[in-house]
């Protein structure tokens, strides 16, 4: 297999003579709604059917193990951490031919290029699993969700439940002042919530609140 296999930007690379394409299935919604808990039983489903499986989570997400995925509900599974897209290019391409369903957790964390790499992976047969954040805690589209979405076989949008007032929840509440969208956490520092109970900015920071954070679109 070429190292150039994997275009960085290739939207629709084509389909590889002989082979069977794979799938895209994408897990999303806010935190709390078991995306973690999906991706791993799907994965696992795939191991039981002799599926070789290889998964991957980004750097950034320590709050549990850092070589398993870990949902809310302390569902695991072993996960291989990596940086960046190009690092997760480097340890999976090596061994590409031997893989069969390539799983992500986290995958708002990823660049944009997860896009192509996804569509790449799709044409060599593939069955990729991504699973990540629709929203920002602004209420923005999260990259590289939207377009990950966009270009799916399969989108399971998932709700949690709204722990102000138990409505179904779409929107991911931080609680504090931080205004890094890198901040990963569990609870306690974020909160489901439903449209209606949802505050983008948090009420005890009103100054701060004029600050924009990473990502934001300049539309405010
Ligand atoms: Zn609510």
């Amino acid at each position: 297999m070429a190292s150039t296999a994997v275009g960085q930007h290739a939207i629709h690379p084509g389909i590889h003579p002989g082979i069977h394409p794979g799938r895209i299935e994408v897990i999303t919604g806010p935190m709390f709604s078991g995306k973690s808990e999906e991706l791993i039983r799907r994965l696992k489903r795939a191991q039981i059917a002799k599926r070789r499986v290889a998964c991957f989570k980004p750097d950034l997400d320590v709050r549990y193990h850092r070589t398993a995925i870990a949902s809310h509900s302390a569902q695991t599974l072993e996960a291989l951490t990596v940086t960046n897209m190009e690092e997760l290019k480097a340890v999976l391409m090596p061994m590409i031919d031997a893989v069969e369903v390539v799983g992500i957790d986290e995958a708002q964390f990823f660049d944009p290029s997860l896009v192509g790499f996804s569509n790449e992976m799709v044409h060599l047969g593939k069955r990729v699993i991504i699973a990540g954040l629709d929203t920002t805690f602004t209420g923005e589209p999260f990259a590289p969700m939207p377009d990950l979405l966009a270009i799916a076989d399969e989108v399971v949008k998932l709700s949690a439940v709204c722990m102000q007032c138990g409505a179904p929840a779409v929107h991911t509440q931080r609680l504090g002042s931080s205004q890094s969208l890198v901040l990963v956490g569990a609870a306690g520092v974020y909160e489901a919530r439903c449209r209606a109970c949802f505050r983008p900015w948090t009420d005890e920071h009103g100054a701060e609140q004029m600050e924009l954070p990473v990502g934001a679109s300049e539309q405010r």
